[in-house]
């Protein structure tokens, strides 16, 4: 394959046409417009910030991927660190035994937490980190003598992953609709914090929203505190477009947790290891939750990882029973690969050496200042920021739901921009490493795309 593709192909727009698309399905996509072009969205290698597509067009990876790339692609010092454990130790069982590398990375990712969050268990994905820590919570409550303690609240527009609990808690319809007869029983939702009216093109949190916190109250009001098991949220909302917290929200459901006995969950696996300019978000936000779920920026995308961090009196929980064969009935094959283990302590040397969360902070006002003067652009009618990452909302076309967004993201595509579409919104999420310079014309493509549009 490589020899067809790479070596020998000097046409890859030939290469794209060659393809035979059809066996392929591909996830959270319009397979029919993909395969009526595939050229522009089939990619053939990428360095740096840069992918480059099938036509040779050099793409700017404005999203890190699925904000999963903050190190840009094919990194040297994760290539090399894969590379090595490759050749020492390809794959450990993670059930009874264990590799050392994932050993160690769950000491540095402890350290990297806030205080109290400790104990660190591995899956492979954001997925797979949130239905871990749902089953987590529900187990804690019924090891310490809580076992009606099973309701789960989630919160509208929320995203986590698509296993059947990641589903059940999340708030995007179109994400839940077609499997409903799936659902986790017993979950409730919050309000999103989203009111276009009140904070259209307000700038990193906003000032209005705080009280719609106070809508848990009512919820644990109407069910019982004894009956709810866990809080889940994203402390930023990604997958709806960059929904950024109140000031004062976070601060106000943990206090209603608190009161109540419910556990807290916060769902970093956007948000995760420096995405904000902080390990987590809840470090920023000065909000600690008893969970967090994260994934992603951990390995750089590289291969594959997600875990779960949690406060050492729930992993105690679970150590307090009679001795028994296995504590806790959950695990994944490849829950702490070795090969993954590398690639994190890789990309976790590069953003400390570099302080490259230092660089997030250093470039956010530049981020906001840059997303913010396409107000006034045709059709724009919010822009929201938050650490690096940026969303612009544009009004729906008559063409039918997500169809301006959808369109400006395929244009993107043979005028040198790889961004996120969802919903109605453009997202972006740059690699920390982008320059000054690559951020200004980062914009000014989407401003030449935006008007192009209109
Ligand atoms: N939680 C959040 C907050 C996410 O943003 C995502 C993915 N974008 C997930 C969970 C699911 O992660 P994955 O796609 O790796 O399963």
């Amino acid at each position: 394959f490589q020899e067809r593709t790479m070596d020998q192909v000097t046409d890859t727009g030939a290469l794209a046409r060659q393809l035979n698309v059809d066996p392929y399905w591909a996830p959270f996509t319009s397979n029919r417009r993909f395969k009526a072009d595939p050229s522009d969205r089939t990619m053939i290698s990428a360095e740096g910030c840069y992918f480059t597509n099938a036509n040779g067009v050099k793409l700017f990876d404005g999203s890190s991927g699925l904000w999963c790339t903050p190190l840009g692609h094919s990194h040297p010092r994760i290539v090399e660190a894969v590379t090595k454990q490759v050749r020492s130790l390809d794959y450990a069982p993670s059930f009874q035994v264990a590799s050392a590398t994932t050993i160690q990375l769950a000491e540095r990712v402890a350290e990297m937490a806030p205080e109290g969050l400790n104990r660190v268990f591995f899956a492979n994905s954001g997925s797979e980190a949130v239905d871990t820590a749902l089953k987590i919570a529900m187990g804690y409550h019924r090891l310490t003598g809580n076992a009606t303690r099973t309701r789960f609240i989630g919160r509208e527009k929320g995203y986590h992953g698509v296993g059947f609990g990641g589903m059940s808690v999340g708030g995007i319809v179109a994400n839940r609709k077609m499997f409903a007869p799936g659902m986790v029983n017993g979950v409730d939702h919050l309000p999103h914090t989203y009111d276009q009216s009140k904070m259209a093109f307000s700038k990193g949190q906003p000032a209005w929203g705080a009280h719609l916190a106070d809508e848990l109250e009512r919820i644990v009001a109407l069910h019982d505190a004894s009956t709810i098991a866990a809080v889940i949220v994203e402390p930023m909302q990604g997958s709806a477009g960059v929904i950024v917290p109140p000031i004062g929200y976070l601060e106000r459901l943990r206090e209603i947790c608190t009161k109540h006995g419910i556990l807290l969950i916060f769902d970093e696996v956007i948000t995760g290891f420096g995405r904000t300019g902080w390990a987590f978000a809840a470090q920023r936000l000065g909000v600690v939750p008893d969970m967090i779920t994260f994934a992603k920026a951990i390995t750089n995308g590289i291969i594959p990882m997600g875990g779960v961090i949690a406060r050492q009196e729930i992993y105690e929980a679970f150590m307090s029973g009679p001795p028994a064969a296995i504590e806790f009935c959950h695990g994944y094959t490849y829950s702490g690969h070795p090969m993954a283990a590398a690639a994190a302590h890789a990309t976790l040397d590069v953003y400390e050496e570099e302080d490259l969360f230092g660089r997030v902070r250093a470039l956010e006002p530049l981020m906001e200042a840059e997303f913010h003067s396409l107000k006034g652009e045709p059709n724009v009618v919010d822009v929201r920021n938050f650490g690096l990452t940026a969303a612009v909302e544009l009004s729906p076309s008559a063409a039918g739901p997500s169809m301006r967004a959808l369109s400006i993201f395929e244009a993107g595509l043979k005028q040198g921009l790889y961004m996120r579409y969802t919903g109605e919104s453009l997202a972006f999420s740059p690699p920390f490493i982008s320059t000054e310079q690559q951020i200004k014309d980062m914009v000014a493509i989407l401003r030449k795309l935006i008007r192009d549009a209109a």
